[in-house]
């Protein structure tokens, strides 16, 4: 894949409508100087850009209701932008304008008793984490993206991350929501109930909906205990199905406990090693898979560190693993995730890189790496597969780096080819093409090739009825024709 370039369509909003928009949310919160839109017209990976004719910034729910209620009588398109970090071009502007949730910022409550926090849906994400913390709770959602990306664009996107092994995706850590509709009108649901049998659950439709139906400006989000303790360590294993055996031993040894097992392929960790400032070789010989494991409880004298050299003990002499380290302390602990987090990084040194975001049933996982890594280096003899994930989600990232000294532009055009491949093999084994990334604008096709006419046919049911004059983010997730 090259990058999309959008038709320039919209670039200047009818004056009426600016006016209105200005009057609506100041001046100051209506952006159209072109540098300034510059940022929202491009996505993290650089794969696509947009247009639009203005990024508006409300501050409060009702300004995005009124700036909802202008774009529609105006037929105006409008992309909800959280913290752009999204990674399936969802927030690709085509026209229109994008409605960033920036100044939407505020902790309206934390009710500790409840153990809720009530945020506005462009809170950053780690000041979400941080506000729980200062609570003395854990609001567990993370992911590497979490300095910047906003809680709005995690729950339109139900993002999921290091923690879904223990606490679910984002979808779980939601109580209420409000949301404003397509027309403008507010659907307010910010309730903190845990129990309400009151018909169709109707937050779930906006989560995961990635702004094609309408605009989440707050929401309830639920609190737990927070870890006392925890332990970190790095197992280096043969071979995958020696990592989803591990996972089972651990998941019945540490049982709740477990509470990350994150996989890493000798090629990833060599991809750190060789581009991370830093990062340093955690074991002699680099082993073909690794899986950082993580422990953790919220009883403060909980023998975690014993608990994981025993499990690691009986894993060696089962013959699961071949060596293990455990972190001594916060900063190696950190340093075995920094090799985790890195990886992304670390592979954008090694040129281009086409991103397969799967998930099988875990028992799927050792077939699904042979098969794939076989198909993809037959269509491309050369390809560096690079495998790596939350294993005990069974979401595998199985991106695939160019062949040394290949032209960078001319393996981004096999994409879609490489793509076909792979998602054909996991779908064939029970899988999903997209675990956790979403749809966005980068797999509207791919969506139509596997899902059911009859699943599609009701998604479209869906966006008519919620959005009849297709104004919210228009060619994301489903297309109506
Ligand atoms: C380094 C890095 C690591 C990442 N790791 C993970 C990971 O582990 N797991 C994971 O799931 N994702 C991951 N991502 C992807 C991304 O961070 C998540 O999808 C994140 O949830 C997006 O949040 P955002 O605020 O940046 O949303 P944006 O990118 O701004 O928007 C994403 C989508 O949601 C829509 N949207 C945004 N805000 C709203 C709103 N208020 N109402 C309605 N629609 C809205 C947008 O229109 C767009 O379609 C990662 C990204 C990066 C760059």
């Amino acid at each position: 894949m090259t990058t999309r370039e959008a038709p320039h369509v919209d670039a200047v909003l009818p004056p009426d409508v600016l006016d209105a928009l200005q009057a609506a949310v100041g001046a100051k919160a209506v952006i159209v100087a072109a540098d300034a839109l510059e940022p929202y017209r491009i996505e993290e990976r650089g794969l696509f850009r947009g247009t639009c004719a203005a990024v508006v910034q409300p501050a409060t729910t009702e300004e995005v209701a009124a700036v909802v209620r202008i774009c529609a009588a105006a037929g105006l398109p409008i992309v909800p932008h959280g913290g752009n970090t999204g990674l399936v071009g969802g927030g690709v502007p085509r026209g229109g304008i994008v409605l960033s949730t920036a100044r939407l910022n505020r902790i309206r409550a934390l009710d500790a008793a409840n153990r809720t926090i009530t945020v506005e849906a462009g809170v950053i994400l780690a000041d979400v984490q941080r506000a729980a913390d200062e609570a003395d709770a854990l609001f567990p959602l993370s992911l590497a993206a979490e300095g910047s990306c906003r809680i709005g664009g995690n729950l339109a996107t139900n993002a999921g991350g290091i923690a879904v092994l223990r606490y679910g995706n984002a979808r779980d850590l939601v109580l209420g929501l409000e949301v404003v509709l397509a027309d403008g009108r507010i659907l307010s649901g910010l309730s903190g109930l845990r129990k309400d049998n009151t018909g169709y659950d109707l937050k779930q439709l906006f989560i995961g909906s990635e702004g094609t139906l309408g605009v989440i400006t707050a929401a309830v989000l639920k609190l737990f205990a927070k870890p006392k303790v925890s332990v970190t360590a790095l197992a280096a294993l043969g071979n995958v199905e020696a990592a989803v055996a591990l996972f089972q031993h651990c998941n019945a040894a540490a049982g709740d406990s477990l509470s990350a097992f994150e996989l890493i392929s000798g090629r990833a960790m060599d991809f750190c090693l060789q581009h991370i400032p830093g990062v340093t070789p955690p074991f002699d010989r680099p082993p073909p898979y690794s899986v950082l494991i993580q422990l953790a409880s919220t009883r403060a004298n909980d023998p975690l560190a014993e608990a994981a050299e025993a499990l690691l003990a009986d894993a060696f002499e089962a013959g699961l693993i071949e060596d293990a380290v455990i972190a001594a302390s916060d900063a190696q602990a950190n340093a075995l995730w920094r090799l985790r987090e890195s990886i992304p990084e670390a592979q954008k040194a090694e040129g281009g890189s086409i991103k397969n975001d799967i998930s099988l049933p875990l028992s799927a996982v050792p077939t699904f790496i042979g098969e794939a890594s076989k198909a993809v280096e037959d269509a491309m003899p050369g390809i560096r597969v690079v495998a790596f994930g939350h294993l005990g989600d069974g979401n595998i990232h199985f991106n695939l780096s160019q062949p040394v000294g290949a032209d960078r532009a001319s393996f981004m055009a096999a994409w879609d080819r490489l793509e076909r491949i792979v998602s054909d093999i996991a779908m064939a084994l029970g899988g999903s093409f997209s675990a956790e990334h979403g749809i966005g604008e980068l797999k509207v096709d791919v969506l139509r090739r596997y899902k059911s006419e009859v699943a599609l046919d009701v998604m479209r049911a869906i966006k008519r009825t919620l959005d009849p004059k297709n104004i919210m983010n228009p060619g994301k997730v489903i297309i109506d024709a």
